[in-house]
């Protein structure tokens, strides 16, 4: 059991959102000896987070940011094409245009890549026994498996044709097993025979049920003394460039420290804070097949898909899927049917005559800054409030350290990876 440290015994925190990154905030102040408030309106776990729906990897080797050089080329297509795996709305491309001129310009150079995986590599790394040793804490030890992550493609010419990523992953430390098609085919007997070569990255882990995941984290940090608000907080009361207290829908809550992790919703609450900051939402979906018979036994990434397929607690998960449409536009189902369709495609032993219960679609919102990077860090305002928000298609992996830097922050520590390529005054 942790300790309170005296230090900080009387230093109210208020964590706004407890999706991943607030459930782990919330644990690593109260660590700090914080006193605690949680404040999300949903259930912390709930459908409404992106952590209830992603695709569960742990990846480490997440470290290659959504824009890489020549994307640009592409941007037509993304338009053209409403289903791709990568598409923009037409209707939203006026909103989001500054958003997609920084998001191409990130990755315009295999420098400015590699300047992001070095950044992200320090964020992720050891990642995977990060959460179990939290899930363990939290007494759903089971969740949490760590028996690596696994690319396929058809042949090994796919693998290639992605060299600049490897490439990259290998300068940031990233290892991994090559395997022919005999050797997967030993490792994945139900997968389809299309594939025939794969990338095992053996330090990856997965989560077999994230949003249990997060309620359990939620759970013990209320058994750790934290409370828990079911309220929206709406902004904050600043005075003299110290904060008194977070506004919400139904009144002030008195506070010296307040965390914005509130994911795609975090851009009004940085606003009230004093940042403009860029934050779009890239939506995601998921289709899950409960019961499914057969499935793979490593999670899985095809090429041609670009998503991920995953045993999870509640079925066989297939998640990915980018559409830019803002955080209103209502869901378009069929980018989850296509998901599943290919889930099916991938394993000629699951029926194909599933009756449509047996099949959960979820859409989600991805937190995003273009840089493909999170903001960890003051705000203009007030160092009392801290912005933790942002991590993209990594805020799974990433969530556990992402708590320690604001913990560390809030503390006045030196934090324990450089802090420099999060700060949201990189926008200012
Ligand atoms: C399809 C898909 C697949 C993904 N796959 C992976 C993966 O495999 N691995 C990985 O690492 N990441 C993955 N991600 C990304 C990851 O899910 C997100 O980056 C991460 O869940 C963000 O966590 P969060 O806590 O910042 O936000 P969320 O989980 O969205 O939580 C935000 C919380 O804030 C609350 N909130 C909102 N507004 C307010 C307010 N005003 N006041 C109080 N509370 C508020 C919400 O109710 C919510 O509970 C995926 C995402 C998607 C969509």
């Amino acid at each position: 059991m942790n300790r309170p440290r005296p230090d900080h015994c009387q230093t109210h925190s208020v964590v706004i959102g407890a999706g991943i990154v607030g459930a782990c905030t919330a644990l690593a102040l109260l660590r700090e000896g914080h006193r605690v408030t949680i404040l999300d309106p949903g259930a912390p776990g709930g459908e409404q987070a992106a952590s209830y729906g992603n695709g569960c990897w742990l990846s480490p080797m997440s470290v290659i940011p959504p824009a890489v050089p020549g994307l640009w080329k592409k941007v037509p297509g993304f338009i053209a094409d409403p289903l791709g795996p990568l598409a923009i709305r037409w209707t939203y491309l006026p909103r989001v245009l500054p958003w997609l001129a920084r998001y191409l310009a990130s990755g315009w150079t295999e420098q400015r890549v590699l300047r992001t995986a070095v950044a992200l590599r320090a964020l992720l790394r050891d990642a995977p026994a990060a959460h179990a040793a939290l899930a363990e804490e939290a007494g759903v030890g089971a969740l949490i498996e760590r028996r690596g992550l696994m690319y396929i493609y058809p042949t090994r010419a796919e693998f290639e044709a992605e060299a600049l990523a490897w490439r990259i992953r290998r300068q940031v430390g990233i290892e991994w097993l090559e395997l022919p098609a005999e050797e997967l085919r030993q490792r994945e007997p139900a997968l389809d025979r299309r594939y025939g070569f794969a990338a095992l990255v053996e330090e990856g882990g997965h989560c077999r049920d994230p949003g249990a995941y997060v309620a359990a984290l939620v759970a013990l940090a209320e058994a750790q003394g934290a409370r828990r608000v079911a309220a929206r907080a709406t902004g904050f009361r600043i005075e003299a460039g110290r904060l008194r207290a977070v506004r919400t829908e139904a009144g002030e809550i008195a506070a010296d420290r307040a965390v914005i992790s509130a994911g795609a919703q975090s851009k009004a609450l940085a606003r009230a804070a004093g940042d403009r900051l860029p934050l779009e939402t890239e939506r995601g979906y998921h289709a899950m097949i409960e019961d499914a018979p057969v499935g793979p036994r490593t999670p899985l990434m095809p090429s041609d898909g670009k998503m991920s397929i995953t045993w999870t607690n509640r079925g066989l998960r297939c998640a990915g899927q980018v559409e830019i449409a803002g955080l209103d536009a209502a869901p378009n189902w069929r980018r989850a049917e296509i998901l599943r369709d290919h889930l099916l495609r991938s394993f000629p032993g699951l029926p194909r005559d599933l009756p449509a219960e047996r099949v959960r679609l979820w859409m989600g919102h991805r937190p995003s800054m273009p840089d493909g990077l999170p903001c960890i860090g003051p705000s203009a305002a007030t160092s009392d409030v801290i912005h933790a928000f942002g991590h993209g298609h990594v805020g799974l992996v990433a969530a556990p350290r992402t708590a320690r830097l604001v913990a560390q922050m809030l503390a006045g520590r030196p934090p324990e990876t450089d802090q420099a390529p999060f700060s949201p005054r990189r926008f200012r």
